[in-house]
């Protein structure tokens, strides 16, 4: 493996003098390099003992050095924004050994949110997805291997190998290996025309689908599936949402947000079935259409599917090579995992006990990736852990900004601020009177508030909550007093 990046003085003197018996070693050898006829005569004389010892010495040193460099090099699976971010933060919190970034996709990482959003409504170009610039990796001396997947971990030798056979060696190793879509097991899931949305590759296959009058059923109302049918709509798709569940958005918000959610969709013409289950699909008799078979008896045409049903944590690598695994990768606080040497970093990873919701958890979100890939540059540099915040999150639908901080399952008490009619407000969920959670809508002033308020955990009565003569401001300073 190269070195790659500069090394302290007292590292750079020992590697110097190693080069330079090595390579003394090396020459001595090569000059020794003669015909088998006569390394035969010399066998006589000894002399070609000594050359198969100096060999052995060469190789012995080489491979020493090899593991030196390794020992000091922290290698980071998957070229996602986790990776990504821990890759350049390792190198800003002065991390002196080598950093190498080993992503599966063949382009520099990027942002996935966009894709659902701007990209998916052709109003950006790729160019605009890229996450970090490859000169922002250069300066940060990162060695970037794109386009190239890791098929084992092994522990013992410290190493990582690679599909193309090529093992490389490790002395921190992170794993952020991120997550793939989740299939629909039913029959003719694999038909051409129904797609999954979680990378680039994936939208460009659905692109020349998304035409006008064309008819696209979704098969999901989470995020991906209803900043998808937003966007598709908008573009003259005739759009059906096929969500199993009562309620759209129903793991993550209140019923009335969702029926918020619900209406503004219809309101813009996308048909939105809930309590209906997805239970197979049929080829059209030309081929192209499919008939969406669900629960019932009931049956939906569509010129294409789009299947947005979560997430798979990509955990194989983890649980080949012994790590615990509990639906994600499990993390301290320093997302360290049962290896005290592999840390494990976003969607792939699940916190063993959040900071903040003090529960065992994996998050799928841009900010805790980022979080996360903070904590293990900190550990890995012997920093200070910083503390887990309050999770949040957000989704673009129309011209409506969500923006989520908290999880409010197990909320006992809702306070509205503000006016759903107006497109304009904030849900509070409160429990035992404490703040956990806020959805605000168009209200990023708010958000900034309601942020504060959950992540300092204030008790705020409901009724002052739902009060808009009273700035959230005001509310604030109250309870810190
Ligand atoms: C369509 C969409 C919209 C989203 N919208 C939002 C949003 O609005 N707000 C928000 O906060 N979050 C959003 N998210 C979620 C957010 O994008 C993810 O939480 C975040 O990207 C996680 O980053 P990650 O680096 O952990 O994983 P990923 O981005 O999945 O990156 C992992 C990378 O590792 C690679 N990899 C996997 N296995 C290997 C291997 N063996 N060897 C080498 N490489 C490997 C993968 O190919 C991938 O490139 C959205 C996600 C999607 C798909």
């Amino acid at each position: 493996m190269r070195q790659l990046a500069a090394l302290s003085p007292s590292q750079s003197i020992r590697s110097r003098t190693c080069f330079t018996i090595l390579r003394a070693c090396k020459i001595w050898i090569a000059k020794q390099k003669k015909p088998d006829q006569e390394m035969a005569a010399r066998a006589a004389t000894g002399k070609a003992g000594l050359l198969q010892v100096f060999s052995v010495i060469g190789q012995k040193m080489e491979w020493a050095m090899n593991q030196g460099e390794a020992d000091r090099t922290a290698v980071i699976i998957g070229g996602g924004q986790a990776g990504a971010e821990a890759a350049t933060l390792l190198r800003q919190n002065r991390f002196e050994g080598g950093i190498m970034l080993i992503g599966s996709e063949p382009c520099l990482p990027y942002m996935r949110p966009p894709l659902s959003k701007s990209f998916l409504a052709r109003e950006t170009g790729k160019e605009s997805l890229i996450y970090k610039a490859a000169a922002a990796y250069e300066r940060a001396g990162v060695e970037l291997r794109l386009g190239a997947a890791v098929a084992e971990i092994d522990r013992i030798a410290k190493q990582v190998r690679l599909s193309s056979g090529e093992a490389l060696g490790y002395g921190k190793l992170v794993i952020a290996t991120g997550g793939r879509a989740r299939k629909l097991p039913v029959p003719g899931s694999d038909l051409p025309n129904i797609f999954y949305l979680r990378t680039i590759a994936d939208v460009e296959d659905l692109q020349p689908h998304m035409e006008a009058q064309r008819r696209l059923v979704i098969a999901g109302g989470g995020y991906i599936g209803l900043e998808a049918a937003a966007v598709a709509v908008k573009r003259g798709l005739a759009v059906t949402v096929l969500e199993a569940a009562p309620r759209v958005l129903a793991r993550v918000t209140a019923p009335d947000v969702s029926s918020f959610y619900e209406s503004i969709h219809r309101g813009a013409g996308v048909d939105i079935r809930t309590g209906v289950t997805v239970t197979g699909f049929a080829a059209g008799e030309d081929g192209a259409a499919v008939t969406v078979e669900c629960g019932g008896g009931q049956k939906f045409a569509a010129d294409f599917v789009l299947i947005g049903i979560g997430l798979t944590p990509n955990t194989e690598l983890a649980e080949q090579a012994g790590l615990d695994v509990d639906d994600g990768i499990v993390v301290d606080a320093a997302s360290r995992s049962s290896d005290p040497d592999i840390y494990a970093i976003g969607d792939c990873a699940k916190h063993a006990h959040h900071g903040f919701l003090r529960r065992r958890i994996r998050l799928e979100s841009v900010p805790n990736a980022l979080e996360q890939a903070r904590a293990a540059a900190a550990a890995i540099t012997g920093r200070a852990i910083p503390e887990a915040p309050a999770p949040w999150f957000w989704s673009d639908q129309y011209d409506l900004k969500l923006q989520m901080v908290g999880l409010s399952d197990g909320y006992d008490e809702l306070a509205i601020r503000g006016k759903m009619e107006s497109c304009s407000f904030v849900a509070f969920y409160l429990k035992e009177g404490v703040v956990i959670a806020a959805d605000s809508v168009n209200r990023a002033g708010d958000f900034m508030a309601a942020k504060r308020i959950i992540g300092e955990r204030m008790a705020i009565p409901r009724v002052r909550l739902a009060d808009e003569a009273a700035p959230l401001k005001s509310l604030l300073q109250k309870a810190a007093a």
